[in-house]
């Protein structure tokens, strides 16, 4: 498992991770990227998402143009 982070405030909602990584991140209602509901946590903004979705989610961290998504 590792945990995934978006930065609400750093997000400009531009798409790319969810394109990147739809089983991870998905755009919500205010445009702004947050957290599949199967893997949130305790906000829509983070969660903990299984080992095998980690190298897609850090390959969106790594595209997004904001730096706004973290894993560890
Ligand atoms: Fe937001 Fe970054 Fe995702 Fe773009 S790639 S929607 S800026 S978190």
């Amino acid at each position: 498992m590792a945990k995934v982070k978006v930065n609400h405030d750093a997000c400009v909602g531009c798409g790319v991770c969810a394109s990147m990584c739809p089983d991870v991140f998905v755009l919500g209602p205010d445009g702004k990227a947050i957290i599949v509901e199967q893997y949130r946590g305790a906000s829509e903004a983070e969660g903990e998402i299984p080992d095998d979705l980690v190298d897609c989610a850090r390959s969106a961290a790594d595209s997004c143009p904001q730096q706004a998504i973290t894993v560890e």
